[in-house]
């Protein structure tokens, strides 16, 4: 069977590998603990679902314009606008099937062959599948959990090339939950906006940071490089809408046009009901995203000192998003896993806990736990975890010895 080359390219989403494995053991009656899944498990609030419900009985069925209703745009400005301080208009903004959508039409929007883009490792692995759909080439800058994951404008810089066409920085990162301080993003930006580098900015996560540190990422933009700068937002996290399918791009009024030109050629616009639903999401009380917010930090907590029983599990307690990233070099070695897939699989196996192995974003020796799962999932799965690494690798007194 003859593909296009670029298939060849391009690996299947590994994050979403996990969900199909528990899905079908699920299918065969096997009960599974699942830290796989990237997504919220609370429900929509109710305010959201009531919106929807009245886009249908209201027949709001029917084509939209491509970037979305005006008063979905709108709410957009003015989330930001609330948020953040900074002042966008409706033709800056475009809604599109989630925020993968949005960064992927950012992606064949401004790179091309012989493009390379800079992004940061471990990352989610969607971002440079994206820049090689563009036929562009991604270069990933190393982050270290020795420093919490942190994003080093120095680091990334040195990476500019003659080739160099953007920097996608992702904050709060999936899967590392860490934040890109205000003073390295300034530094990327400002060289950024001289050098004519897109900066592609995905706050996907944006309203799940736990403390109030500084993250007026926006602002930053605004004000260093606004003719090279595009957000990618999303409703799915923060209001616990992930199958509704909607996130936005905020740009230059040109590049969000080029956007448009992109997603009118193949999806159109947004789901009508979800417009409406995401309106609601935006502009009514915003108590649900911190009650969710609370709840993670919560989850959080006491994920991190269960799994930190046994010190062959280095966790850092993430600063935003909802996974925990564990360090599971020194578990592996105890236990003969040549590779976090074998661990994840084992785990699978012997236990019916689901992790993403760190491959999933290019970074063995580490695996990804989501914690938007009940408190009793957390306890029991790690328990089952800690229990499995010391079947395999001994108590850490013994190892010790
Ligand atoms: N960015 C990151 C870093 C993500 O983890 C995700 C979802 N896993 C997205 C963007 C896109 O999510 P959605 O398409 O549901 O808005």
């Amino acid at each position: 069977m003859r593909l296009a080359e670029r298939t060849s390219r391009i690996a299947t989403s590994a994050t979403m590998a996990v969900g199909a494995a528990v899905d079908k053991l699920r299918r065969a009656g096997v009960e599974v603990i699942d830290f796989g899944a990237g997504e919220p498990d609370f429900g929509t609030p109710d305010a959201i679902k009531a919106a929807a419900h009245k886009a249908l009985d209201d027949e709001f069925t029917k084509y939209t314009p491509v970037p979305g209703i005006a008063e979905l745009r709108k709410a957009v400005c003015d989330r930001y606008k609330t948020d953040y301080g900074v002042s966008y208009s409706e033709p800056q903004v475009i809604l599109s099937a989630g925020g993968k959508q949005a960064l992927y039409n950012a992606a064949l929007a401004l790179f091309g062959p012989g493009d390379e883009v800079i992004t940061h490792q471990p990352y989610w692995p969607t971002i440079v599948e994206q820049v090689k759909l563009a036929d562009a080439t991604p270069v990933a800058v190393m982050t270290s959990p020795a420093d919490a994951f942190a994003v080093h404008a120095d680091a990334m810089l040195k990476a500019v090339t003659p080739r160099t066409r953007g920097i996608i920085i992702n904050s709060p990162c999936n899967p590392t939950g860490a934040l890109i301080s205000e003073q390295e993003f300034s530094t990327i930006a400002e060289f950024a906006g001289k050098r004519d580098i897109w900066i592609v900015l995905d706050l996907c996560y944006e309203r799940l940071i736990y403390d109030p540190v500084p993250h007026n990422l926006p602002k930053i933009l605004a004000d260093l490089c606004p003719e090279t700068a595009v957000i990618c937002g999303s409703a799915s996290k923060a209001y616990a809408m992930t199958g509704w399918r909607c996130g936005w791009t905020i740009g230059p009024a040109k590049m969000i046009a080029a956007c448009n030109a992109i997603q009118s050629h193949a999806t159109s616009n947004v789901n009508s009901i979800t417009q409406k639903a995401v309106v609601e999401a935006l502009s009514g009380v915003q108590t649900p995203v911190k009650a969710m917010l609370d709840e993670y930090r919560t989850r959080r907590d006491h994920l991190y000192g269960w799994l930190t029983a046994d010190p062959r599990i280095k966790c850092l307690k993430p600063a935003g998003a909802f996974y925990m990233f564990p360090d599971i070099s020194d578990a592996m070695a105890a236990g003969g896993f040549k590779t976090s897939i074998d661990f994840a699989q084992a785990l699978l196996d012997e236990t019916r806990v689901a992790v993403t192995p760190g491959e999933a974003f290019d970074s063995p020796g580490f695996i990804r736990m989501s914690y938007a799962t009940s408190m009793e999932n957390l306890k029991e799965g790690s328990r089952r975890l800690v229990e499995f690494v010391q079947a395999h690798a001994g108590t850490p007194a013994a190892a010790a010895r």
